[in-house]
């Protein structure tokens, strides 16, 4: 159903979040993006995986999940964690809400993601992890 795909596993390390950004940036190079469209996909990937670690593993060692599909020019990104969970989904997604105000976080992560991909779609529960779906449609080529 898809025209291709692509999974990776990593634990949950900061180190590891460039190596996320890159590995999709590099998998997504197939369909020509524009530099804006790549910069939009790797930042909304740093966005969750940083998400996954900080909050979902509290910085304790876990693995992160990436599955990334192509299909036509639509790009299917999920990133899911087996973590603490989202107790209240919809408030969390609420701009300038996070639940570690103490790490300076801003509360703004969930809010890019919303921004620079098509539609992201949050599923989670509690001690069981959190899974997010991202779409993104690129441009076609002219
Ligand atoms: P910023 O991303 O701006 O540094 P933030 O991470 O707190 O700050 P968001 O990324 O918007 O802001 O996330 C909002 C809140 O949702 C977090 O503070 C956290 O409570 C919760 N959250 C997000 N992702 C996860 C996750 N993978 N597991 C558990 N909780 C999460
Ligand atoms: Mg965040």
């Amino acid at each position: 159903m898809y025209d291709n795909s692509m999974k990776i596993e990593f634990i949950s390390k900061s180190q590891n979040e460039s190596f996320a950004r890159v590995s999709v940036a590099a998998f997504v190079s197939q369909l020509d993006p524009t530099l804006d469209e790549l910069t939009d996909v790797k930042t909304a990937v740093s966005e969750a995986v940083t998400n996954s670690i900080i909050h979902g593993y509290e910085n304790k060692e876990g693995i992160v999940k990436i599955e990334a599909s192509i299909k036509g020019r639509e790009l299917i990104l999920i990133i899911e964690d087996n973590g603490i969970g989202i107790e209240n989904i919809d408030v969390a997604m609420q701009p300038l809400y996070t639940s570690k105000p103490e790490l300076e976080r801003s509360g703004m992560g969930f809010t890019v993601m919303e921004t620079f991909m098509d539609s992201l779609q949050v599923e989670s529960e509690k001690n069981k992890g959190t899974r997010l779906i991202m779409k993104k449609v690129f441009n076609s080529l002219s």
